[in-house]
């Protein structure tokens, strides 16, 4: 896929919802997420997902050959260093090839005239096929194999992490044969145009033909590039690189155990919050200077950066000196605006702090989908919605919306922004406490299907089920229910996890800060966020993809490998005391 991947909620997402969708090369969906993907190789962009007019899009099968085995046939340096730095100049011609495509799409999204897509189409098509060509080039092939086969000592840290990472796209990048790469590309535009009819009519028996195929196809993909490995776990590493669903199983059973009691207990005993207040039109301009002036307060660098209106909130751009950024805004919600824009700045901090002394190698992109949403949420949730945060926005808010906020406290605004939604149907309007729920149900699902455990027809049927028993709620028909996501018909298997990894890592991530960094709290009431952003920097940025895992990552960061309590312990804390429990 070309890169676009993508996180945030639809545009439609009420505030605490901001959802990752997926687009991938997938151009606009009617959903219009934002995606974060990570780019193949070396220059990882955070490309949004879907400009208004791009359509599901495949590298051009027809540049695709069969070249996984070539390799052996091509001679490489043998002497290592010589052989890393030729694998260094190839690494670093496909990281600028995508930073051009990330451009690309950036403009595709925001400044290209309507006419133009057949055009863009083309250019993209061609650009992917030289992409393609340089990414399974078997001299590439031959030099991984030299330094794979070089003395452990040989490599640093660093060089290993290289040859490590792009050893593992090359090999999904030549694991597929021709005639099946076809067939997945050809499947990519059937299924999206499936899903949207189907759920256009609320009738799941549309998609289903084309979800068995996705589960057909993708089976046949995992067997291919690692048959060691079950299904899902190979195809979860396209997402979250070292993560397994045995560990998946371990987090998330109990998150579902501590979420489901928390949920019931905020629905039976919890008092009212009156948000109502809040209600009301704001200028769309007002809006978007606000923001703008939140994303440099917060640290984002307009020298290194642009900050855009597009109809998909999205962060992406070229290079980590070019990281193009964007919001929406709705007349009737301020709150939602903000939130997302604090959503992408912490994307794009991300950006903005890969470590150039390593620019264009795999290993200053970013860990995984799940630690790049970690940044976002980290600054979204953990800062944006606490009650220091709100006394920071408050004064801001007064000076521009004074018939509003004029007689508000900021106890009044933290606790009207972090409302829970009743009833909890739509994923992308959920808010934290009840959103991991709907990860849990949908790997559930999604992973049954490709181990056999689940048949596509029952999907309706277990997915209202599972809503009454995690969420009490069960949706009124399939459109807002097991179709209301993009993902299954893009064969994204893998991808909803990272959701929920990325909002544990970030509450994670945020204690470790706050035991470093004296009086966090306060500096971030005076709207000092400088300390938080440097340490971001040099805890998680400029480790890019370093470590193995999420799970390593942690252990580095904060001392212990993921650890769902830290998650489970801020939530019930927080709701505690907002909803008087
Ligand atoms: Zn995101």
């Amino acid at each position: 896929m070309l890169g676009t991947a993508l996180h945030r909620g639809q545009l439609l997402s009420p505030a605490a919802q901001r959802a990752c969708a997926f687009a991938s090369a997938l151009g606009a969906s009617p959903v219009s997420s934002v995606l974060i993907a990570r780019r193949s190789l070396a220059s990882s962009v955070i490309v949004g997902m879907g400009g208004r007019n791009s359509k599901p899009q495949e590298r051009n099968p027809s540049q695709r050959g069969d070249r996984a085995n070539a390799s052996t046939a091509v001679a490489a340096p043998t002497e290592p260093a010589q052989a890393y730095d030729a694998l260094c100049e190839r690494l670093k011609e496909i990281s600028s090839l995508n930073g051009i495509a990330g451009l690309l799409d950036w403009d595709e999204m925001v400044m290209m005239p309507p006419g133009a897509a057949g055009s863009r189409a083309s250019q993209k098509a061609a650009l992917a096929g030289v992409l393609y060509d340089k990414e399974t080039d078997p001299q590439l092939g031959a030099l991984l194999e030299a330094l794979k086969a070089a003395p452990g000592e040989t490599l640093n840290e660093v060089q290993a992490a290289v040859v490590r990472d792009a050893a593992r796209e090359y090999v999904k990048k030549t694991a597929l044969p021709k005639e099946l790469a076809q067939r997945v590309a050809r499947l990519k535009s059937e299924a999206y145009a499936a899903w949207v009819k189907a759920k256009t009519e609320s009738d799941f028996s549309v998609f289903a033909p084309f979800l068995q195929q996705w589960i057909d196809v993708s089976k046949e993909k995992a067997k291919l590039i690692d048959p060691t490995k079950p299904v899902y776990d190979v195809l979860l590493d396209d997402y979250e690189k070292g993560a397994t669903s045995a560990r998946l199983d371990e987090v998330f059973t109990q998150v579902r155990e501590g979420l489901v009691p928390l949920i019931a207990d905020i629905k039976s005993r919890g008092r009212k919050i009156d948000e109502s207040w809040m209600a009301g039109e704001y200028d769309t301009d007002t809006q978007a200077e606000l923001c703008r002036k939140v994303a440099i307060d917060i640290g984002f660098d307009t020298e290194r950066g642009r900050l855009d209106v597009s109809v998909h909130p999205f962060t992406g751009g070229a290079h980590p000196t070019d990281v193009r950024m964007t919001t929406r805004f709705k007349k009737e919600n301020v709150v939602e605006g903000l939130t997302g824009a604090i959503h992408e700045t912490g994307h794009a901090l991300y950006e903005q702090g890969r470590n150039l002394s390593y620019d264009g190698l795999p290993v200053n992109s970013a860990l995984s989908m799940g630690v790049h949403e970690s940044q976002s949420l980290l600054w979204e949730r953990m800062v944006g919605l606490s009650q220091p945060f709100a006394e920071y926005l408050l004064p801001l808010l007064k000076e521009r919306f004074p018939e509003r906020f004029g007689s508000a406290t900021p106890d009044q605004l933290y606790e009207s922004e972090n409302v829970i939604q009743e009833p909890s149907l739509i994923r992308v309007e959920a808010d934290e406490v009840t959103y991991p729920l709907h990860i849990i149900l949908r790997y559930e699902l999604e992973r049954g299907l490709l181990e056999g455990s689940v048949a596509v027809e029952d999907v309706p049927r277990i997915w209202n089920e599972r809503m009454a028993a995690y969420l009490g709620a069960a949706p009124p028909n399939d459109a807002k229910g097991c179709l209301q996501d993009i993902h299954w018909s893009m064969g994204a298997f893998g991808y909803f996890p990272t959701y929920t990894l990325g909002a544990m890592y970030a509450t994670q991530i945020y204690a470790a800060a706050e035991k470093d960094i004296p009086d966090l709290a306060h500096k971030i009431r005076g709207g000092d966020f400088k300390p938080l952003k440097s340490w971001l920097n040099s805890k998680i940025h400029s480790l890019g993809s370093l470590h193995n895992s999420g799970d390593e990552l942690m252990a580095a960061v904060t001392g212990s490998p993921l650890d769902p309590a830290v998650f489970l312990t801020y939530l019930r804390d927080k709701y505690t005391h907002l909803y008087k429990l």
